[in-house]
């Protein structure tokens, strides 16, 4: 990098909060089930590549992705623990996944036919995927009977049936569905086995790798926790599901004031002129906006941390630049270069994903996934000190 990345905006990852949430995971459901750690999205906006080095001194069984060249970006950074490609890919893919040993999920018979084609031999690993009530993907689990003979004859001679997993629809509420669609998995599993075992392959089904739980349930229900678990969200500091233990913050999203100007009752500002100065206001610039990934609707409607002390943004914040009304600090005010928090902790005040996440009108994986590649992350860690 040319300049020094804390000189505009910046996101902060804290490397350790990273690991210990890992750890409350792995206390939450048991020394015996292994955990895949979700770095799809560029490890939801924070770095794929530090991300799985950081985790892959934690033991994981292997990482999950959503995309072939998401898998390929791990491979060529020195991974070399399985890889999941979560999500169905398309056609073209098959084969380049392949070749960079991707361990590709099957939601449908044409791509475990291509797999085995491709083969060439080699029996890869694939991981079946079971809707039971998502509806995005996966076998359906009501029609077992007729698509796991085609899926075990494949099975038998050109690919390996390595893992079978569903996929929660609504793992952080309350409700009885979770159970529901694991009693529907638990079943299907059954169900492969027995025709397994009457295809005389009794030993198949004892070999799955039988997987369910994303953060909220592993968090939440780890009686789903089955061999494996796909912790995605909890890991990089975000709530899953409003009855579960919080996870430590992990990232901290900051700026500096580039100006700040003192202005006249009546001044207007940005584009709309949507603010007017109802007094004489002190005006701080930062360098930041929504082409960075702040959310453009907290224009007028959030907040921001200097010094320690709350200030709204004022305004409707424009690409690279986000305006705040700093008159209520007083003297000595922030000046250029002073560092502005929109999310995490400035002294005994702080903002939280949650917090940006609801004023935004979304979920926290989606703030999180919004900052675009012009923003630097800053790889840290708070309680070791290295950098
Ligand atoms: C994204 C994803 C996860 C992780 O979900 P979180 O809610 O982030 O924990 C797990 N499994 C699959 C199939 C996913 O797509």
């Amino acid at each position: 990098m040319s300049t020094e990345p804390r000189s505009r905006a910046w996101l902060e990852v804290d490397a350790g909060a990273l690991r210990r949430n890992l750890g409350t995971i792995r206390r939450s459901v048991g020394p015996e089930v292994r955990i895949l750690p979700l770095v799809k999205a560029n490890a939801y906006g924070l770095g794929i590549v530090e991300a799985a080095r950081v985790m892959a001194a934690e033991d994981p069984w292997g990482f999950g992705v959503a995309t072939v060249p998401e898998g390929e970006t791990l491979r060529t950074a020195g991974v070399s623990h399985p890889i999941i490609v979560l999500s169905p890919v398309p056609r073209g893919a098959v084969r380049p996944a392949l070749d960079q040993s991707l361990t590709l999920s099957v939601s449908d018979l044409e791509t475990l036919r291509l797999l085995a084609e491709a083969s060439d031999g080699r029996r890869p690993p694939f991981h079946l995927e079971i809707d039971t009530g998502m509806g995005r993907s996966g076998f359906d689990w009501r029609r077992v009977e007729e698509w796991f003979p085609p899926v075990a004859t494949l099975a038998d001679s050109s690919v390996r049936l390595e893992g079978v997993f569903t996929h929660f629809h609504s793992a952080d509420a309350s409700d009885a569905s979770v159970t529901e669609q694991m009693e529907r998995f638990r079943e299907t599993v059954r169900r492969m086995g027995e025709m397994a075992r009457a295809r005389a392959d009794g030993s198949a089904e004892s070999r799955w790798v039988l997987h369910a739980a994303n953060s909220a349930a592993a968090i939440g229900r780890p009686d789903t926790a089955e061999g494996l678990v796909r912790p995605g969200i909890f890991l990089y500091g975000g709530v899953a599901g409003p009855d579960r233990p919080h996870p430590e913050p992990v990232v901290s999203l900051r700026a500096r004031v580039v100006l700040v100007r003192d202005v006249p009752p009546g001044s207007s500002l940005g584009y709309g002129a949507t603010h007017r100065a109802a007094r004489a206001e002190r005006w701080a610039t930062v360098g930041i906006g929504y082409g960075d990934g702040l959310p453009r609707v907290l224009g007028n409607r959030g907040n921001a941390l200097i010094g320690g002390r709350r200030v709204p943004i004022v305004g409707r914040i424009s690409m690279d630049l986000t305006v705040v009304d700093i008159t209520d600090l007083g003297d000595p005010a922030p000046s250029v270069g002073s560092e502005v928090t929109f999310i995490g902790s400035d002294g005994t005040e702080r903002i939280t994903l949650e917090d940006v996440a609801h004023l935004a009108g979304t979920i926290s994986y989606e703030i999180l996934t919004g900052f675009t590649a012009r923003m630097p992350r800053v790889w840290t860690d708070r309680r070791e000190g290295y950098e």
